[in-house]
């Protein structure tokens, strides 16, 4: 374990009352190829997570530590839990998100968007009403090391699908590369990293702010909320009181809900993506390149 102390790094008063000082950077587990997606299964007290170049998702508890969930993956990336429970996935090699049953069998929820094939779904979250949103760049396409390489038919998206219906909008389309996506806690605004390129010129990436409309099916506004320094956001996590928890190069950031940079959490890798859970959801699991970390936090994820 890093000492306490070592391993934050506060930037504004109020970062203080979200840290404990007797609680420091734990590593849980390393020896993978690349972490995301990670996941908190309260009802069976543990972590669900993907090494995506090893086409596996895997299972961490603090008794058993880690073991093989699913294997192979579909090159599985971006995860969540739908409001009956059930494991939502989203998959780089077949390019889809599934969802998995209680009884153990698989529903593909989703495939393609107008008629054309899903470029690779990355990163999930679901709505109090049910909602699945996710984001669908280019990233899973792109090379063999995540998924095959294969040619996409659509332009990147962020996409919210019915699940009861499979109706599927694509509710954002103007980004190069959408990806950690995460709700305030009362639902009235999205946030969704942008870590494209356009290309020439300034790199497209921070985290934007969408509201969402009155009738909870759209998005309005998109302004850039956030730049991450240094490095760019992956994955993120709202907490209670609405700050995001957000991966970086150097650790995890958290910033306010006006923007402000309130802290670091110092990790030795660069972090993906990250989760809440245990048992009152206020421990940080921290996916961070080839090694999984925990921090017990003085705050709680989202409800
Ligand atoms: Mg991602």
């Amino acid at each position: 374990m890093h000492h306490p102390s070592a391993c934050t790094e506060s930037h504004d008063p109020r970062f203080d009352a979200l840290v404990l000082f007797n609680a420091g950077l734990e590593l849980l587990a390393t020896g993978f190829r690349w972490l995301e997606g990670p996941v908190w299964f309260g009802d069976q007290r543990c972590l669900l997570f993907n090494d995506i170049p090893n086409n596996r998702t895997l299972r961490w508890s603090e008794q058993h530590g880690v073991s093989t969930f699913l294997e192979p993956s579909a090159y599985a990336n971006g995860q969540a839990r739908d409001r009956q429970g059930r494991l939502i996935q989203c998959h780089h090699s077949s390019r889809c998100l599934t969802r998995l049953n209680h009884d153990g069998s698989v529903t593909t929820l989703v495939d393609q968007a107008d008629g054309k094939r899903l470029n690779a779904p990355n990163d999930v979250v679901v709505k109090r009403d049910g909602s699945i949103w996710f984001s669908d760049p280019l990233y899973g396409l792109l090379s063999d090391y995540e998924g095959g390489r294969q040619v996409s038919e659509q332009s990147p998206a962020v996409y919210r699908l019915d699940p009861d219906t499979a109706a599927i909008t694509a509710v954002v389309r103007d980004f190069d590369g959408p990806n950690g996506l995460a709700f305030s806690p009362d639902e009235q605004l999205l946030y969704v990293s942008e870590t494209g390129s356009a290309g020439s010129g300034e790199p497209r990436q921070y985290i934007r702010r969408f509201s969402v409309t009155a009738d909870g099916r759209a998005l309005s506004g998109g302004e850039i909320f956030h730049k991450i320094s240094a490095g760019w956001a992956d994955g993120f996590r709202v907490d209670e009181q609405g700050n995001l928890w957000c991966s970086a190069d150097d650790g995890v950031h958290v910033i306010a809900a006006d923007g402000t940079l309130l802290g670091k959490v110092r990790v030795p890798q660069r972090v993906s993506n990250l989760c809440f859970g245990d048992r009152f959801n206020s421990r940080l699991f921290i996916c961070a390149s080839t090694s999984l970390y925990s921090l017990f936090t003085n705050t709680r994820g989202a409800a």
